[in-house]
């Protein structure tokens, strides 16, 4: 089976490291966001395919027998293309579904549906801390009702912004007065807890990825009584030809049984 992953993530490389085990002829497809990917097992190719028409054309040409999405939840443009692109090119299509993170007792979170309504939630804190990578960074340098219209920066910004992604954001992304930490993780509670503290934040934007790897914020602000306010995602892609499956090992299982 000569199979396609769309890829970009810890899970897209587990996946890829055991179909190749499997024997199976393995391609990863990853955006090219960042200048240093970790890279899977198996063929790579990297870039976009020039949209919906484009996959379709790259699954047909490669002889494509079926596509893993293994994407980030995040990425919705990407899946929402992978699910009409399968739909064309008549191949199956596994959805790598993480589960999104749900907040316990202690966990005080304020959910928004988008970026911009983080932003605006945002401004009510003095001090807050920023994870949500530097693609969408651009929403805090715009006022409330500027959302719509071009990116302006703010000049009269109240809120002070630190910010953490893994490579540096493009500087007119970036509020004015911001900090910003390049760090790629992997975080620990306590360290995060420090960074909060030392920072005075009250509050923490993040998108709701899901998963153990990013977590830990997540518990330090609730144990130090802070605001989350947490992006929630977009639905599921749906289609007749798209399962989709929760972990690694029943995706795994799922490619087993279409071989
Ligand atoms: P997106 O907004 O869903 O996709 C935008 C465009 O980028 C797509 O239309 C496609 O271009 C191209 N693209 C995205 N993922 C691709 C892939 N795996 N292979 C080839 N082309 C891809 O995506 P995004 O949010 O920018 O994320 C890009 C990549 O970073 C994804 O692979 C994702 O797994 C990874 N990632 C994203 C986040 C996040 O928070 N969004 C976090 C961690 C990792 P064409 O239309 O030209 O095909």
């Amino acid at each position: 089976m000569h199979l396609l992953i769309l890829g970009g993530t810890r899970e897209a490389r587990e996946l890829s490291t055991w179909a190749v085990s499997q024997g199976m002829d393995v391609l990863t497809s990853l955006a090219g966001r960042v200048s240093n990917p970790a890279l899977p097992a198996g063929e790579v190719r990297i870039g976009g395919f020039g949209g919906v028409d484009g996959l379709a054309e790259f699954i047909e040409s490669e002889g494509i027998g079926a596509v893993v999405d293994a994407t980030h939840p995040f990425a919705e443009r990407i899946s929402a293309n992978a699910a009409s692109a399968t739909a064309i090119a008549g191949v199956p299509l596994i959805h790598l579904h993480r589960p999104a993170w749900q907040p316990g007792p202690q966990d005080r979170w304020i959910s928004v549906p988008s970026m911009a309504a983080a932003a605006d939630a945002s401004r009510n804190y003095p001090r807050v801390f920023l994870t949500i990578g530097r693609q969408q960074l651009g929403a805090f340098t715009r006022q409330p009702a500027e959302h719509s219209g071009e990116p302006t920066a703010s000049h009269d910004q109240h809120t002070h912004y630190l910010i953490r992604c893994v490579e540096a954001p493009n500087p007119q992304d970036v509020p004015l007065g911001a900090e910003v930490i390049l760090s790629r993780g992997p975080f620990s509670v306590a360290g995060e807890r420090a960074l909060l503290e030392a920072h005075g934040i009250q509050a923490l934007v993040t998108k709701n990825s899901g998963g153990a790897l990013t977590e830990a914020k997540l518990h330090a602000a609730a144990e130090l009584g802070i605001d989350v306010i947490m992006v929630e995602r977009a639905p599921l892609p749906e289609g007749p030809h798209i399962s989709v499956v929760e972990g690694v090992a029943n995706a795994a299982q799922l490619l087993s049984a279409l071989r």
